[in-house]
């Protein structure tokens, strides 16, 4: 299920509620009870991360450690 974060504009805390995506847009009732709250976009753990550049697999530059005959 699909994690949302939502503000409240009340108090100005932020909470995250595990929701149906049928519901996502659906009123968020803040932990403190105010019903002021707006949707913040969603940081939905998709698995990517955007971190490292991603590197060439395999590949250390021209010719590599075997190309020299170093690991025998
Ligand atoms: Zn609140």
């Amino acid at each position: 299920m699909p994690r949302y974060e939502y503000r409240c504009k009340s108090c100005g805390s932020t909470f995250e509620l595990n929701r149906p995506m049928a519901e996502s847009s659906a009123p968020a009732t803040c932990p403190d009870g105010h019903e002021d709250t707006v949707k913040l976009l969603s940081t939905v753990a998709v698995g990517g991360s955007a971190s490292a550049a991603p590197q060439p697999s395999g590949g250390g530059g021209g010719g590599g450690c075997c190309g020299g005959g170093c690991c025998s």
